[in-house]
Protein backbone atom coordinates (compact mmCIF):
# COMPACT_ATOMS: atom_id res chain seq x y z
CA UNK A 1 0.00 0.00 0.00
CA UNK A 2 1.28 3.13 -1.15
CA UNK A 3 0.92 6.47 1.14
CA UNK A 4 -0.18 9.63 0.45
CA UNK A 5 2.32 12.12 1.80
CA UNK A 6 1.45 15.57 2.12
CA UNK A 7 3.41 18.73 3.75
CA UNK A 8 1.90 20.54 7.22
CA UNK A 9 1.78 24.08 7.03
CA UNK A 10 2.78 25.86 9.41
CA UNK A 11 2.86 29.60 9.23
CA UNK A 12 6.77 30.53 9.14
CA UNK A 13 6.47 32.43 12.85
CA UNK A 14 4.70 29.72 14.36
CA UNK A 15 7.20 26.90 13.62
CA UNK A 16 9.98 29.56 14.57
CA UNK A 17 8.13 29.89 17.63
CA UNK A 18 7.55 25.96 17.79
CA UNK A 19 11.31 25.54 17.32
CA UNK A 20 12.29 28.05 20.01
CA UNK A 21 9.72 26.27 23.00
CA UNK A 22 11.25 22.89 21.92
CA UNK A 23 14.70 24.03 22.30
CA UNK A 24 14.43 25.22 25.82
CA UNK A 25 14.81 22.66 28.33
CA UNK A 26 13.07 24.47 31.27
CA UNK A 27 9.76 24.12 29.47
CA UNK A 28 7.44 20.92 30.53
CA UNK A 29 7.14 18.56 27.95
CA UNK A 30 3.34 18.53 28.52
CA UNK A 31 3.07 22.34 27.89
CA UNK A 32 5.05 21.87 24.31
CA UNK A 33 2.72 18.49 23.43
CA UNK A 34 -0.23 20.64 24.23
CA UNK A 35 0.88 23.76 22.30
CA UNK A 36 2.51 21.05 19.76
CA UNK A 37 -1.26 19.59 18.83
CA UNK A 38 -3.22 23.11 18.92
CA UNK A 39 -0.44 24.42 16.05
CA UNK A 40 0.30 21.23 13.76
CA UNK A 41 -2.22 18.56 15.55
CA UNK A 42 -0.14 16.56 17.29
CA UNK A 43 3.64 15.57 17.42
CA UNK A 44 5.68 13.03 15.30
CA UNK A 45 4.73 9.55 15.73
CA UNK A 46 8.13 8.33 15.53
CA UNK A 47 10.24 10.70 17.80
CA UNK A 48 7.85 13.28 19.63
CA UNK A 49 9.00 16.36 18.09
CA UNK A 50 7.87 18.76 15.62
CA UNK A 51 6.32 16.76 13.02
CA UNK A 52 6.53 17.79 9.33
CA UNK A 53 4.62 15.47 6.88
CA UNK A 54 0.98 13.68 7.59
CA UNK A 55 1.29 10.00 5.56
CA UNK A 56 -1.88 8.96 4.82
CA UNK A 57 -2.96 5.28 4.31
CA UNK A 58 -5.87 3.85 3.13
CA UNK A 59 -6.47 1.09 5.18
CA UNK A 60 -9.82 -1.42 4.85
CA UNK A 61 -12.03 1.87 3.68
CA UNK A 62 -10.41 4.14 6.11
CA UNK A 63 -8.03 6.81 6.30
CA UNK A 64 -4.94 6.27 8.64
CA UNK A 65 -3.86 9.42 9.60
CA UNK A 66 0.02 9.94 10.82
CA UNK A 67 3.02 12.28 11.56
CA UNK A 68 6.39 12.74 11.29
CA UNK A 69 8.77 14.99 10.76
CA UNK A 70 11.92 15.34 8.58
CA UNK A 71 14.31 13.00 9.37
CA UNK A 72 11.80 10.12 10.09
CA UNK A 73 9.34 10.37 7.14
CA UNK A 74 13.03 10.37 5.38
CA UNK A 75 13.93 7.03 7.51
CA UNK A 76 10.22 5.77 6.77
CA UNK A 77 10.09 6.20 2.73
CA UNK A 78 13.78 5.32 1.91
CA UNK A 79 13.59 2.84 -0.65
CA UNK A 80 9.66 2.54 -0.47
CA UNK A 81 8.34 5.53 -2.27
CA UNK A 82 9.04 9.43 -3.09
CA UNK A 83 8.33 12.34 -1.38
CA UNK A 84 6.32 14.44 -2.88
CA UNK A 85 6.66 18.31 -1.58
ZN1 LIG B 1 10.42 12.35 14.17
Amino acid sequence: MKPIIEPINIPQDQLNELKALFANPKQPDLHKSVVLRKVSGGACLSCGSIPSHIVKYKVYGMTKIEKYCQSCLERLVTNKTKVNR
